[in-house]
């Protein structure tokens, strides 16, 4: 078990632990904190700590969990913001589709909608109903114009030929099957039959705490502030470093330092900030090299239809871009559009919805590819930050070059929900040296930002 720090009140000065004295006090402190109800210290020490508990953290803790095999390993998963209110993950659409044009994309979201159908298994606790995420199993269709057509269904094959259920239809074959669909301008389509859809992120996310606690992680509620590091080989053979502790700052404003092992980056849209404090852009050679992701809001409507398409509908994406879904049964859908140039990017300061983008751009498209969505009403609308690779757009996972235990799991850039299982499966096979990887994510590793090399993914909603 870890030992438990002193707390040093109004005092920026955050003292190292006390040696074996410390045990004793910690029987105290427990004995105490539980007879007053005093809130639980920060441990002193652990094995493995998770920056940020949303999806993407909360799934390595499960799988790193859910594998050792006599807890060996202590983790800990420091989370500032315990109700979620800014997570990327609680703010999601909740997507998954198996329609990508980079072939790990596709792997990783058949490997969450295989979980998710066996959520009962992984998840379920004993005695208790199965989690329900709410999974809806709809496609998604991409619609293409004449010019993207081909592409589309080359990319088709490959999602195919990796196992995935998608299908090509011509417009008329759309026309067909959703009437409600104006195909101007369209020529195909590429709809999933299978394993598509979209869930409830918070269901998931809670399912996934609880069942976390019951195996032993730790979330602990606090802002992670810094870290010490140190050289951990001579410089004679390049400097490389590991973090030996990792400090953070409580509700109270208390701080605290706890020596760890291994630190995994889950800190979502913020996590350009942890790899800046962890020395990532802030040094020379390949530490000169920021983590580059950042926040992007981005914005949800919801609005009524009385006689819009019905429940068959597919989460639909159009030629522009725009793209939206049922939400429930009774006539609501949600919309949604990503800017289209970088000075359209709304500001990050708050999450204030921009109302004006959708009266200007998503509506009128909307209504242009969806006759019936001329008659809607606005009902309800919020943003969330996307968790945005700046430099392609895609996973950035692995261990740091030069921070040897400084593992990254971020960037996904909003299609991390859909990714969050996979990413968390594949860093506790990093963590627990497995001999083999389930879904080889080797290319995606913080090397190719420092080789300066993109992975560029076609279908970016
Ligand atoms: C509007 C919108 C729609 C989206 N739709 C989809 C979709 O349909 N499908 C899909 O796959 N993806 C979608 N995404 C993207 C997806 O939500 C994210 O990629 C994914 O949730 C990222 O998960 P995460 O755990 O990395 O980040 P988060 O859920 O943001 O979790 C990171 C956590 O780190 C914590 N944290 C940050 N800094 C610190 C610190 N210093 N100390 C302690 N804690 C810290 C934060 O409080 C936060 O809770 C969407 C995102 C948005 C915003």
């Amino acid at each position: 078990m870890a030992a438990f720090v002193t707390k040093w009140k109004g005092n920026e000065k955050i003292r190292p632990g006390a040696g074996k004295a410390r045990k004793m006090g910690k029987f105290f402190k427990e004995s105490i904190s539980k007879m007053f109800s005093l809130k639980e210290e920060i441990p002193r020490s652990t094995d493995l700590v998770i920056v940020g508990g949303g999806l993407v953290g909360s799934a390595v803790a499960f799988f790193v969990a859910h594998k050792q095999t006599n807890r060996e390993r202590e983790i800990m998963v420091i989370e500032r913001d315990p109700m979620y209110t800014t997570a990327s993950s609680s703010l999601s659409a909740g997507g998954i589709r198996h329609q990508f044009s980079v072939t790990e994309n596709v792997q990783m979201s058949m490997f969450t909608t295989k979980f998710l159908r066996n959520i009962k298994f992984f998840l379920g606790l004993i005695d208790q109903p199965p989690p329900d995420v709410q999974f809806n199993h709809q496609g998604y269709l991409f619609l293409a114009t004449p010019e993207k057509a081909e592409k589309l269904e080359e990319l088709v094959k490959m999602q195919k030929y990796l196992g995935a259920e998608v299908e090509m239809f011509s417009a008329e074959m759309l026309k067909q099957r959703f009437p409600w669909l104006n195909i101007d301008g369209i020529e195909a389509g590429s709809l999933g039959l299978n394993g598509e859809g979209w869930f409830d992120p918070h269901s998931l996310l809670a399912a996934l705490k609880q069942r976390n606690i019951g195996l032993g992680v730790r979330y602990i509620d606090a802002e992670v502030i810094g870290f010490t590091k140190k050289l951990s080989a001579p410089e004679t053979i390049g400097n490389q470093y590991v973090l030996a502790s990792v400090i953070s700052r409580d509700t109270d404003g208390d701080m605290f330092e706890t020596n760890c092992h291994q630190v995994v980056n889950c800190a979502g849209p913020w996590a350009g900030q942890i790899g800046e404090l962890a020395g990532m852009g802030t040094e020379t050679g390949a530490l000169s090299i920021p983590l580059p992701v950042v926040p992007r809001k981005r914005f949800i409507y919801a609005y009524h239809c009385h006689n819009g398409p019905g429940i068959s509908t597919p989460l639909t994406v159009d030629i522009t871009g725009t793209y939206f879904r049922r939400e429930g049964l009774g006539g609501m859908y949600i919309c949604g559009a990503s800017p289209e140039s970088e000075e359209e990017e709304p500001s990050i300061e708050n999450l204030d919805v921009d109302y004006e983008f959708f009266n200007e751009k998503i509506w009128p498209r909307l209504a242009h590819r969806i006759p019936a969505f001329e008659n809607i009403k606005l009902k309800s609308a919020w943003a969330g930050y996307y968790d945005y690779n700046v430099w392609d757009q895609n996973l950035i996972i692995g261990p740091h070059p030069v921070i040897t235990n400084f593992l990254l799991a971020n960037g996904m850039s909003g299609h991390g929900l859909q990714q969050s299982i996979c990413v968390g499966n594949a860093i506790s096979e990093m963590i627990l040296n497995a001999d083999t990887y389930t879904v080889d994510l080797s290319r995606f590793n913080f090397d190719r930002i420092i080789r300066r090399e993109k992975i560029l993914e076609d279908f970016i909603v």
